[in-house]
């Protein structure tokens, strides 16, 4: 088998159903290439290959995770791991709106097995719509607006899928011989025009696996289309919404509603870059209750046939003439920053020494901003972990800083990443490693509260992230912007960060926490550089503990796992370290900030002591009712 470099491959296959949509991509590879050695951060297993001399990978959500968070999980990491990465393709299953209007032209409209790719029309209509999102601003006229004008594919994208497009009308010859590379596969196989039925809208299922016991007399009569084996590509918009949509009248309101949307599927709104992504769905149920798992696996054939026909039509050199996706992420960023404003601009350039790399796991990713905030929440990691993984449980995979935004609809979430190369972290006391992540957070923190810069700000942090956190709040006396910053913050919640007490008793042990787990010659030189390490953590915490005195209580500590919430204030900081002392921890320094799902006794804290800080806070009062 062919190895190549991670340099090699440009194109990112992204699928979420392991059994039928990774088996067909699987199968439209012309030669399966040797696998590589990443880094340990990318949680991925991807297959390389080629199809038509791209180099593509393809990824694959765990089974039973489908969902846009799942999806974003899973597309992160590939511009890191892949530095010359240049489209995504997005392939799988999805949900066909049958259209009215044409339902008697059987080539127009949309039976199973046909294809629907996301394609934004001169009318405006994008080709990915986050439906549910929307529903929940209600009619909020401007942010339905922002919401549905997200970007489009590259022109050089769409004008091969014109040229696709084009192709077919004068004949299928190539799909077809695309479709045939899985013949040997019976279950991928046509399911036959007799099982492609369409119920009447208001017809209920009738409760089994399949549609027996279903009313005959509520199937819609269509006549067939001349050569019925052969399915039909459509293009228009696609409606993405956290939850399967099997309800008719549902499916026809929401489709009037957002641009005579022709389908709906669950992964495509975790591709918030829609530029370099395309979404080709094989459409394997109506979205109706009737729907079943009959047509899944053709479905998926359908769609990776697609794709494959599309990597045929655009050639590599035009692929490798497409920015780089990690590239233009970069100048995305840059765009937000509002160059006139004098104040930050000087911030930025007190910084700008400490330049971010174009890292997908660095700055502060977004999980939910919503218009009406009243809360800023910030997570931040460990060593052990990144801005993803430290907050996700290992076997449920329960991401929780997504379900706060859930539970709190008003807060305003987002997660931190910085490198966690351990070593850099140790031995050094000037210049240390904290004190640049601390920068680089207040420099994230700045350009992001812009906006609302007056909401009340909690960092939740793990570990190491903890002192991160401190030494932030210890920086912004620098300025009147960061300042600002810090009278906004009302709390830090700490998961396993050891604190004064702790560190001043047994400084070896609280830092060896920080480090259980990394290989022993890393646990070597750790221990070695400890005594300069503990002294830099041992002035922070005393820094701190004076600056919690001086705040006078405004910034509240809370901390997991702990036996009841500890507050502070001026008086009782001295009976607040001790507490902590004798806090003892029966969970593994690295799962300390997972918790399993929403019954979780370490997301019951959080939940409950976020909401209850936020409901101290004047700003917030309004907010809390609407959750
Ligand atoms: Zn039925």
């Amino acid at each position: 088998m062919l190895r190549l470099s991670r340099e090699a491959y440009t194109v990112g296959w992204l699928c979420a159903l392991p059994l039928s949509e990774l088996v067909a991509a699987m199968k439209m590879l012309d030669d399966e290439h040797e696998p590589l050695n990443l880094e340990i951060e990318d949680e991925n297993t991807y297959v390389y290959g080629s199809i038509n001399k791209h180099n593509v990978v393809i990824a694959c959500m765990p089974p039973g995770q489908p969902g846009k968070v799942s999806a974003a999980r899973l597309i992160q990491p590939l511009s890191h791991s892949f530095p010359n990465m240049r489209i995504h393709l997005f392939v799988g299953i999805g949900g066909g709106v049958p259209q009215s209007v044409v339902l008697q032209d059987p080539e127009r409209d949309i039976h199973l097995g046909d294809v629907v790719v996301g394609w934004p029309d001169l009318t405006g209509a994008p080709a990915v719509v986050q439906y549910d999102l929307i529903e929940r601003q209600g009619d909020d006229v401007e942010m339905q607006r922002l919401l549905s004008t997200s970007e489009k594919p590259d022109r050089k994208l769409l004008s091969a899928l014109g040229l696709l497009m084009a192709k077919h009308v004068g004949g299928r010859k190539h799909f077809s011989q695309h479709l045939q590379k899985l013949n040997d596969l019976v279950d991928f196989k046509y399911p036959g025009v007799e099982r492609d039925k369409l119920y009447a809208s208001t017809s209920p299922h009738i409760a089994g696996p399949t549609c027996e016991k279903c009313s005959p007399d509520h199937v819609i009569l269509r006549e067939s289309r001349k050569l019925p084996a052969q399915p039909k590509f459509h293009q228009g918009t696609i409606l993405c919404g956290d939850s399967v949509m099997k309800d008719a009248r549902k499916r026809d309101e929401l489709s009037a509603k957002y641009f005579n949307a022709i389908c709906f599927e669950m992964e495509a709104a975790g591709v918030i870059d829609q530029k370099h992504c395309l979404v080709i769905r094989g459409i394997s149920d109506y979205c109706d209750g009737h729907k079943n798992g009959s047509w899944q696996s053709y479905a998926a054939a359908t769609a990776a046939a697609f794709a494959r026909e599309f990597l045929y039509t655009i050639q590599p050199s035009t692929v490798r003439e497409l920015p780089h996706v990690a590239e233009t992420a970069v100048v995305a960023g840059n765009t937000n920053f509002n160059a006139s404003n004098d104040i930050l601009a000087h911030q930025l350039s007190l910084y700008a020494s400490q330049p971010s790399p174009p890292d997908g796991r660095i700055g502060l990713k977004t999980i939910s901003c919503p218009q009406i905030k009243t809360a800023d929440l910030v997570f931040v990691h460990g060593l052990t972990g990144n801005r993803e993984t430290t907050w996700t449980h290992d076997y449920t995979n329960f991401f929780w800083p997504y379900t706060i935004t859930e539970d709190i609809r008003s807060a305003c979430v987002t997660t931190f990443g910085y490198k966690t190369d351990q070593s850099i972290f140790v031995g050094k006391s000037d210049s240390s490693a904290v004190l640049d992540c601390a920068r680089n957070l207040l420099e994230s923190l700045l350009q992001h509260r812009k906006s609302h810069e007056d909401v009340p700000l909690m960092f939740i942090a793990h570990g190491i992230g903890g002192h991160i956190c401190e030494q932030a709040l210890l920086l912004c006396k620098e300025s009147l912007e960061l300042r600002k910053l810090r009278s906004s913050t009302c709390a830090i919640m700490f998961f396993d960060t050891p604190h004064s007490g702790d560190i001043l008793a047994q400084p070896k042990l609280a830092f060896e926490k920080y480090f259980t787990g990394l290989p022993m010659n890393a646990k070597e030189s750790i221990s070695e550089s400890l005594p300069s390490s503990s002294d830099l953590f041992q002035r922070l915490e005393s820094e701190f503990k004076q600056l919690l005195q001086h705040t006078h209580g405004q910034i509240k500590i809370f901390d997991w796992p702990s036996l009841e919430e500890q507050r502070t204030s001026a008086t009782n900081v001295t009976d607040l370290v001790s507490t902590r002392q004798s806090v003892t921890t029966q969970f593994k320094h690295a799962d300390a900030a997972k918790c399993s799902n929403k019954q979780d006794k370490g997301y019951d804290f959080a939940l409950r002591n976020i909401r209850k800080r936020m409901y101290e806070m004047p700003q917030s009062v309004a907010g809390i009712l609407d959750t």
